[in-house]
């Protein structure tokens, strides 16, 4: 959905959408699962810098919820996670960031963007903060064994019988046995 400042100078824009799987691109490693529903308003909001200097900028107010799928880090499993998440966004010109008149950027709680042209995608706007809602590091438990670095077992699921190492007290046993034999 484009959101114009044209449109914006007559009145608010609000918004009640589902996104399906596909429409919107989160890369490679992460996938829509369902719809993205999204709901709020975009508005403009005109700062006058003396004289008639404005800047126009679009504040982007709502929230969007859904379900999203990756992998997990250790095993590779796929994991589902809900996401929920309001947002308060403020969009700048991106021109007019430049040149002697910059303008100090101290708003608390809005995080700042910057659109160019006549104005902005809604869909860019989702898409960043779907990732940003993404964990780092997603585990499909907490305790997660992940794959046998030796045969690529998942070990949630099977107990391989690969040595791993001294650090497994009863392969330690054994080695202490071995050298007794020796
Ligand atoms: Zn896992
Ligand atoms: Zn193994």
């Amino acid at each position: 959905m484009k959101i114009r400042i044209q449109d914006l100078e007559l009145r608010k824009q609000e918004f009640e959408l589902a996104f399906q799987p596909g429409e919107i691109d989160f890369g490679v490693d992460v996938r829509q699962v369902g719809a993205l529903r999204t709901e709020g308003h975009a508005e403009l909001i005109r700062e006058h810098h003396g004289g008639q200097h404005t800047v126009d900028d679009i504040r982007l107010i709502g929230k969007l919820e859904g379900r999203i799928s990756l992998c997990c880090a250790r095993c590779l499993e796929t994991v589902e996670i809900p996401l929920s998440r309001s947002f308060d966004l403020l969009y700048r010109p991106l021109e007019k960031e430049r040149g002697a008149d910059e303008v100090a950027i101290h708003e608390a709680d809005t995080e700042i963007g910057f659109y160019s042209g006549d104005g902005m995608e809604l869909e860019d706007s989702l898409r960043e903060q779907v990732l940003l809602a993404v964990p780092i590091k997603a585990l499909c438990q907490p305790d997660c064994k992940g794959l046998c670095p030796v045969c690529g077992a998942n070990r949630n699921q099977q107990a391989c019988a690969c040595n791993s190492g001294p650090s497994d007290p009863r392969w330690a046993a054994l080695g202490d046995l071995k050298k007794k034999l020796q």
